[in-house]
This record gives C-alpha cells, sequence and structure tokens, in this order.
C-alpha cells in the first residue's frame, strides 16, 4: 500500500504530552504513514511557521492536532481553510471508564457538531455600532436601546452549512445502522426562542430527514435535551446541533463517560479531514507527566479508520479499551496513578 502523509501538531500547554503518546503507538504499529512533524505552540514564529504548516497540510492526507490556547494558528486554516464542516465527537462508554453515572453501559451516540459558523465567527462589538441598524427586539416589541454601555455577538446559521452538516449526521446514521446501532437522528437547538437563526437549523434538519426514510428522526429543545443527556444517553444514536450548543454538550458528554480525557473527535470536511480531542490544553497539569492520552489516542484511531487503515484502527483500539478492561494502569482523572508513558506502554503491551 502506498504511504500517506499525516502532518502532527501537537498543539499548545499538556497538549503534545498526549500527542506524543498516540504517536509512539502509531510508530509500533509500522503503518504505512509518513508523518510531518512541527513543533509545539510555543516554539511557533506566527507567520513563518504557520506558512509552511499550511502547505504540509495542503500536501497531506489528514492532521493528528493537539489542541491549542492559540498559539498554534494552523487550526483556522484546518478547519475553515479545509472546510471541515463536521466535528464528529463520539461518545461511547468503555468498560472501566470511570463514569459517575450508575448506570454507564450501552452509552454509544455520536455528537455531529456543526464547526464553521454560528456565535463561532468572532463578530463581536460595541453596542453603539448597532445604532444605524435600529434593530427591533421581537420579545421587547420595541427598539434596542444601543445608549446602555455594552457588547453585541452576531449568531449566523446559513442553509448550506445546515444542510450538509444534516446530510452528513444523516449518512453517519445510516452507517452505524449498517452495523447494528438504532439508525436515529436527533437535532437539537433553541428553536423555540431564537426562531430565526435555530429555527432555520431545525427546518432545514427536518426537511433533510424526509430524504432518509430509513432512518428515525427525532428533535428537543436544547434545554430539554441536556437533561436527556445526563438521565437517558443510551436513547441517542447521531445528534446533530449548532456550534455553540455541541462545544458546550460534548464536554457534557464526555462528563456522562468518565470525563475529558475519554473523548475524541475529528472534523470533516468534503476533501479534508483532521483528528484531535474534545478537551483542550490542560494547562494546569501540564508538563506533569499525567494527562490521559487516551481522547487522543482515539482521536488517531478515528483518523486511521478515515485513511483507510481499518485494521491497525482495531487493533489500535482494542488496546486501548483492553487497559481500562484491566484496570490497573490507569491515569489519575480515572481514579488511578500511573503516569502517561506508563498507560502508552500498556496500550503498546496489548497491541
Ligand atoms: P480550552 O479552553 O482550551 O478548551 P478548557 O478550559 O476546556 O480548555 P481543558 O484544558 O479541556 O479546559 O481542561 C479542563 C480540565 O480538565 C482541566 O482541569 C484539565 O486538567 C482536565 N483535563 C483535560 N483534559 C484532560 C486529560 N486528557 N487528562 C486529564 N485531565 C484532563
Amino acid at each position: 500500500m502506498s504511504s500517506k502523509k499525516v502532518v502532527i501538531l501537537p498543539g499548545d500547554d499538556a497538549a503534545p504530552e498526549t500527542v506524543y503518546a498516540a504517536m509512539e503507538v502509531m510508530h509500533s504499529l509500522a503503518l504505512p504513514l509518513e508523518f510531518v512533524e512541527f513543533p509545539p505552540g510555543e516554539q511557533w514564529v506566527r507567520g513563518e511557521t504557520d506558512k509552511a504548516a499550511r502547505a504540509a497540510i495542503d500536501a497531506s492526507d489528514s492532521t493528528l492536532f493537539g489542541s491549542t490556547s492559540g498559539k498554534t494558528t494552523a487550526v483556522t486554516y484546518l478547519r475553515w481553510g479545509k472546510e471541515t464542516y463536521a466535528n464528529v465527537r463520539p461518545c461511547r462508554f468503555l468498560q472501566g471508564f470511570r463514569s459517575p453515572l450508575a448506570h454507564p453501559e450501552g452509552i454509544d451516540f455520536v455528537i455531529v457538531r456543526e464547526n464553521l459558523e454560528d456565535l463561532y465567527l468572532g463578530l463581536e462589538g460595541p453596542l453603539a455600532a448597532l445604532a444605524p441598524l435600529h434593530l427591533h427586539s421581537r420579545i421587547l416589541r420595541s427598539e434596542l436601546d444601543t445608549d446602555e454601555p455594552g457588547r453585541y455577538a452576531i449568531k449566523v446559521i446559513t442553509e448550506r452549512n445546515t444542510r450538509r452538516i444534516a446530510r452528513f449526521a444523516f449518512n453517519l446514521a445510516r452507517q452505524r445502522k449498517a452495523q447494528g446501532r438504532p439508525g436515529k437522528v436527533t437535532c437539537t437547538s433553541k428553536y423555540n426562542m431564537l426562531r430565526e437563526s435555530d429555527g432555520l437549523f431545525r427546518r432545514i434538519v427536518a426537511e433533510t430527514a424526509t430524504e432518509y426514510p430509513d432512518v428515525a428522526y427525532e428533535e428537543f429543545i436544547v434545554d430539554d435535551f441536556a437533561r436527556r443527556l445526563v438521565q437517558m444517553p443510551q436513547m441517542l444514536d447521531v445528534v446533530v446541533m449548532p456550534n455553540l450548543y455541541g462545544d458546550i454538550l460534548s464536554d457534557a458528554a464526555a462528563g456522562i463517560i468518565g470525563g475529558l480525557g475519554l473523548a475524541p473527535s475529528g472534523c470533516y470536511g468534503d476533501h479534508y479531514a483532521y483528528f484531535e480531542s474534545v478537551h483542550g490544553t490542560a494547562p494546569d497539569i501540564m508538563g506533569l507527566g499525567i494527562i490521559n492520552p487516551t481522547a487522543t489516542m482515539l482521536s488517531a484511531v478515528m483518523m486511521l479508520e478515515y485513511l483507510g487503515l481499518e485494521e491497525a484502527a482495531r487493533r489500535f483500539r482494542n488496546a486501548v479499551s483492553k487497559v481500562y478492561a484491566d484496570g490497573k494502569v490507569l491515569t489519575p482523572d480515572q481514579n488511578g496513578t500511573a503516569k502517561t508513558r506508563e498507560f502508552t506502554r500498556a496500550v503498546i503491551a496489548n497491541l
């Protein structure tokens, strides 16, 4: 098999510790991959490294990315430049995860988060700048008072992005159904309150549902959904939602299976995908050698699947699962005493 190119962006703070752990496992698997590695964020000279990283990303098949606190600037290119509009965040309980729930068995759903718009375009500013627009509040039934000192933020939902994220979610549900899952899409947003923006999101997802008669469809207002996520997560299969709710609720979803150290993610576009953990850079535990690399390892597993290396992905995933099933070599976030290195060695021993 011809080798594929993978860019490694280790990210910032404690994130590189997880990326290097995942790399160690991939090296042990002797994969037909060529890694193009960049330094952690601290060493980035804004401009030049970013330019080189963009060129490497363009020449690659995928990127494994450590989280950034803003220093690793190439993430903007990975997301908006490569149009990776679907942020896929699987939430699957494995035996041995330290879940706070009494009965976490059978939790196996995927959050599909719109990745490019909503409140994440950085459209913020002083309230006074809105004065020329004479905005009328549907709720207050009066013009917005822009004399009050304050700030605004703009939420953008487009038909195009909603339609493609909806199709992505339904296609994923169809694939999962073929593997024995229920085949259901749940849509959530605050459509009762934000009738124009979240209302559009809901309408387009519901319209898309009619193209997939073989996939079940349901919708919940996001606050009601948050409760269901905690009380009956086993009822979920594929959940599609706008960017901000996806960001918040996927941390909650990680929480119900046992924490941020366990939750992987992939960002998919039509022509590219990159992979990173759900968690941030964990600056509070940087350099202690105790960060849990599972989330990044399972993100690397998703990357191997994306690259068509299914057998290696299966071995990697099974090796991680076995460490948890054995329960002997776990990091402190999972009530263990193992260091990141020991956990990594245990995974490699199970390959
Ligand atoms: P960001 O703003 O960069 O997304 P955050 O504020 O969400 O970051 P995280 O960096 O995700 O915060 O960390 C939140 C808490 O969870 C921290 O106490 C951190 O140490 C812990 N944490 C995050 N990831 C892991 C991990 N892989 N292993 C152990 N603890 C983790």
